[in-house]
């Protein structure tokens, strides 16, 4: 009666250890797949980036003794994050977006090590509507998730969704987004000439705000015209004097363009909306003021953002403008941006890919569906069977 008791005492501790070590295996293995999709995905995707190459004056053909080469400013831009507010965002879609957003920053700053980082507008979601207090919720979350050591420069132009569109903007809004970001037009580094643009505010409508941000962009351009002389024409005062380089101008709505037809990549819109004709002043600029930007500053090249979607257009003279996809999992599957090479008279430009949220998504699915299986090995809905042969093969061996 003793060693029965004994013996089912020791069969009920060796199931539990048996579970235990299984409970154990199982814990280390779903951890193992929430630290590779949540964390290191994001150094293994990120690590494939690499900074464009500048042609050198050899490259480049230039004739005579080859120059010193000059310094390079590396800038990464990027689009439309748009952090979720406190009305349309859902707390579990913001923690996920916030976080995927705040890994990928994080770990391109530590393995590319931009200069500069230059987001092209809609930060916030709701920024054209947001009361102050989830206005500074909003602020306070996205300088966590936008953190960076001060050697680290970022600069934000405003999108509709952070002042609102033209009907909605007003001063009040203008000047509390500009109170966290830097309000100046006009951005030199190393030589290079930035031009930070509140496209919104560029409808043509004559109002008072768009009147002053026209005015601003002919100081800029006047100054601009002035570092392109060789000596200081009259009129030029005493400002200080810009490097002759031509500007890059960064918006947040495009330069007018009929639709994303010609677009092509990956990343481009989706056959359905390519051809959707872009509504003047609500989908891009309107076709007066962009000639008005190219003539008055004449760009080197635009990025812009708003789109959502990648393109490159040619616009006249040859200047380049590029949109910059969403850096949001909530807007795409392949978030991405850019990394700029940049001298005052060269840039190189690269497309640096975030990690595909179907692919995250297909390993959990994957890994979920081989832990079920490993759960269910030790249950008689697998072992039966097993258990059946082996008493088969035993009964024959003793025949
Ligand atoms: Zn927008």
């Amino acid at each position: 009666m003793a060693s029965s008791w004994l013996e089912a005492r020791r069969q009920c501790l060796r199931l539990l250890k048996t579970r235990g070590f299984l409970l154990l295996k199982l814990s280390a293995a779903v951890l193992a797949v929430l630290l590779f999709c949540e964390f290191l995905i994001y150094y293994l995707v990120i690590f494939r980036c690499s900074w464009p190459e500048l042609k050198t004056p050899e490259d480049a053909g230039t004739p005579g003794a080859p120059k010193a080469p000059e310094p390079v400013l590396r800038a990464m831009f990027l689009a439309d994050t748009h952090l979720l507010g406190a009305i349309r965002g859902h707390w579990l879609d913001k923690l996920r977006r916030e976080w995927q957003m705040e890994r990928a920053f994080q770990t391109a700053l530590w393995l590319l090590q931009p200069e500069v980082v230059f987001i092209l507008g809609d930060i916030f979601d709701e920024g054209k509507w947001s009361s102050p207090e989830a206005w500074a919720d909003d602020v306070g979350r996205f300088w966590k998730v936008f953190r960076h050591p001060p050697h680290v420069q970022l600069r934000a132009v405003a999108g509709n969704h952070d002042i609102g569109f033209h009907y909605q903007m007003d001063t009040y809004r203008i000047k509390r987004f500009e109170k966290v970001f830097n309000p100046e037009r006009l951005f030199s580094w190393k030589g290079i000439n930035f031009v930070m643009i509140n496209s919104v505010a560029l409808e043509g409508d004559g109002c008072d705000i768009c009147s002053r941000a026209e005015a601003e962009l002919l100081e800029i351009s006047h100054w601009l015209n002035c570092s392109r002389e060789e000596h200081r024409p009259r009129g030029c005062g005493d400002r200080q004097w810009l490097s002759a380089s031509a500007p890059i101008l960064l918006q947040h709505f495009p330069l007018y363009r009929k639709n994303d037809a010609n677009c092509s990549g990956e990343d481009a819109a989706p056959l359905n909306e390519k051809y959707t004709p872009f509504k003047e002043r609500y989908d891009v600029l309107s076709w007066e003021v962009s000639r008005k930007l190219l003539w008055w500053l004449r760009p080197r090249l635009i990025l812009s953002g708003h789109t959502h979607s990648a393109c490159e257009v040619q616009h006249r003279a040859g200047t380049l403008e590029v949109s910059v996809p969403s850096f949001s999992w909530r807007n795409r599957n392949n978030p991405s941006f850019i990394m700029g090479s940049i001298t005052p008279m060269d840039y190189a430009l690269a497309k640096c890919y975030l990690p595909c949220e179907d692919m995250v998504l297909t390993t959990y699915c994957v890994a979920a569906g081989c832990l079920m299986l490993i759960m269910l090995i030790p249950t008689r809905l697998v072992s039966a069977p097993f258990h059946f042969g082996q008493r088969v093969l035993r009964k024959f061996k003793t025949m």
